[in-house]
């Protein structure tokens, strides 16, 4: 027997009011007819809320993103709904999941193909710690073969700790100087990964 066709009597109002968001202003001097600010807080602005996460997703964390990309959570809403498959296009890099030591070498390629500036985000145990797997096979942190800027725990962390952390991303995205990537300190944290 067919189901009878239900119509809603009382539909809701569409409104895009309330659902635009807006970035604040960066901090500057402003005047009538002018604003002025650091070339930095511009840069630093668009590039926050412009990310491209490459999800490099080996295991089960990687479901809890599927599910950060639903539309109940959604993580276009921060400017990130573009995830890209190719290192050279992205610079966030999400790696969730355990890394086996021979998948090790891929992670530090992809890595290494993507443009400065990159950031790059541990979601979970495994990819931070190497999580329960404390076996010969599994690499104990992904940080033994690249810089990580923002650590998630759990496991699996749930939709909201990835939030939280690609939230802790843009606060360091939108915070850096441009000229990070040029300076010692930065230099030094690669050549200890034996990158130039
Ligand atoms: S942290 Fe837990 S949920 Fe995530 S990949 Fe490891 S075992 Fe799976």
């Amino acid at each position: 027997m067919s189901r009878p066709v239900r119509f809603n009597i009382h539909p809701k109002e569409a409104t895009t009011a309330d659902a635009l968001g807006y970035a604040n202003m960066p901090e500057g001097y402003s005047g009538e007819g002018f604003f002025t600010t650091q070339l930095s807080n511009v840069v630093g602005l668009a590039r926050k809320n412009s990310l491209w996460p490459l999800p490099f997703a080996t295991s089960c964390c990687g479901i809890e993103f599927m599910g950060t990309m639903g539309s109940h959570y959604d993580l276009a809403r921060f400017g990130a709904e573009r995830v890209g498959f190719s290192p050279r296009q992205c610079d966030l890099l999400m790696v969730m999941g355990t890394i086996a030591k021979k998948m090790a070498p891929v992670l530090r390629q992809v890595y290494l193909q993507m443009a400065e500036p990159r950031w790059v985000i541990a979601v979970g145990a495994c990819a931070s710690s190497g999580g329960i797997f404390d076996t010969y096979s599994v690499l104990q942190g992904i940080d033994q073969v690249i810089p990580v800027d923002v650590y998630v725990p759990g496991c699996p962390p749930r939709p909201e700790a990835i939030l939280d952390g690609f939230m802790k991303i843009q606060e360091l995205v939108g915070k850096e100087s441009i000229r990070r990537r040029n300076s010692d300190e930065y230099k030094t944290l690669l050549s200890g990964y034996g990158i130039q």
